[in-house]
């Protein structure tokens, strides 16, 4: 029997490629034009799956090259840059990867909070620039104990954080759209309210319309001088203008970022900060756990395929009003 035809596109680990050509008739492009210009017609019409990696946002016209699309496997959770209302407009299933990369991303929220507050960069390259030994002791620096952490977007990845926090003796509290009854920490409907009450804000929510620049200049100023941010959720969400602002005029300690505004060209004002630690978008980015996301999202494909049903499909929406258990 032919094997269905799937469009791989964006960063993909050599280990997901290598599978997905055993399973489907894989064709490749990294090029964000492709389809008209790369393929024949009759190659656009035989494509029933794409496989999106990473750094590949997908628009309705690039979705409409596409006569035959039937799938949308994400390799990754975000689905903020893929329009969405398109691929349903069109019966295309959506789906992405939760849970397989939960832990990782926490564990590196984690850890760039610490090397953010502790300063962990900047008493290495004293350490390597010889400093120690000629200077003495690296400078004293802020501490993790005693703040208290507000995590915007308190889903999978934010109670992982929230989890690793309570472990490490340090008060948690959190803002969604929705309050959630399955936890034990206290809710803010909304971020303002909950920035006033923290010196921490750790944001795992993801992109979209309702996050754009929801951290803004008066919510950073509410975090205060003392105040720290950490975002592994999505670059979108804080004003990046105010947070250079902010980070540059003492009204904010320091930041941990791992995602930012435009990817992978970071603002160059945040590169000539010296309180602010930088990360190239790496929260999920193991080997292990880059092969299970692709794992998953090839089990989503060859589900489709096999019995017309998706194993991790994106949420559709429903207007939702009461808490979520
Ligand atoms: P979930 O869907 O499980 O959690 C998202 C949470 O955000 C939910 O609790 C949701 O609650 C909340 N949320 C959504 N919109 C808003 C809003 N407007 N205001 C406040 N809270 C909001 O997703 P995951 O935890 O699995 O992933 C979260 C995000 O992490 C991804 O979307 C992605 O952007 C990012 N990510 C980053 C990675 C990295 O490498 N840095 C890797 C993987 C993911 P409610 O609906 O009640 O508002």
């Amino acid at each position: 029997m032919a094997l269905p035809h799937v469009l791989a596109v964006g960063d993909l680990p050599d280990q997901t490629l290598r599978l997905a050509s055993q399973k489907f008739t894989v064709l490749r492009s990294l090029d964000r034009g492709v389809g008209a210009k790369t393929f024949s017609p009759v190659e656009r019409n035989l494509v029933r799956g794409v496989a999106r990696g990473l750094r590949f946002p997908l628009d309705a016209d690039w979705i409409n090259q596409w006569p035959k699309l039937e799938i949308i496997a994400i390799f990754g959770v975000g689905y903020d840059d893929i329009d969405v209302d398109c691929a349903r407009g069109r019966d295309i299933v959506v789906t992405n990867t939760p849970d397989v990369l939960t832990d990782e991303v926490a564990d590196a929220a984690v850890g760039l909070l610490i090397m953010t507050v502790r300063q962990f960069r900047a008493a290495d390259a004293y350490l390597r620039a010889g400093k120690w030994a000629s200077f003495g002791p690296f400078q004293l620096t802020s501490s993790l104990r005693d703040r208290t952490m507000g995590i915007l977007g308190l889903g999978r990845i934010g109670q992982a954080v929230a989890r690793r926090f309570s472990a490490m003796d340090l008060p948690v509290v959190y803002c969604n759209r929705h309050p959630r009854c399955d936890v034990p920490y206290r809710y803010f409907s909304d971020v303002l309210s909950m920035a006033e009450m923290v010196d921490t804000l750790v944001i795992t929510a993801p992109g979209g319309s309702s996050t754009v620049r929801i951290v803004d200049g008066p919510v950073l100023r509410a975090l205060g001088p003392n105040g720290v941010v950490v975002n592994v959720g999505r670059g979108s969400i804080i004003d990046e203008a105010a947070l250079i602002d902010a980070l540059s005029n003492g009204k904010l300690l320091a930041a941990g970022l791992d995602v930012f505004a435009i990817e992978p060209e970071v603002n160059s004002d945040l590169l000539a900060l010296p309180n602010v630690v930088l990360l190239p978008h790496v929260g999920s980015a193991t080997v292990a756990t880059f092969n299970a996301i692709g794992a998953l999202m090839l089990g989503n494909l060859t589900s489709w395929f096999d019995t017309g049903r998706t194993i991790t499909p994106i949420p559709i929406l429903p207007a939702r009003t009461g808490p979520r258990s």
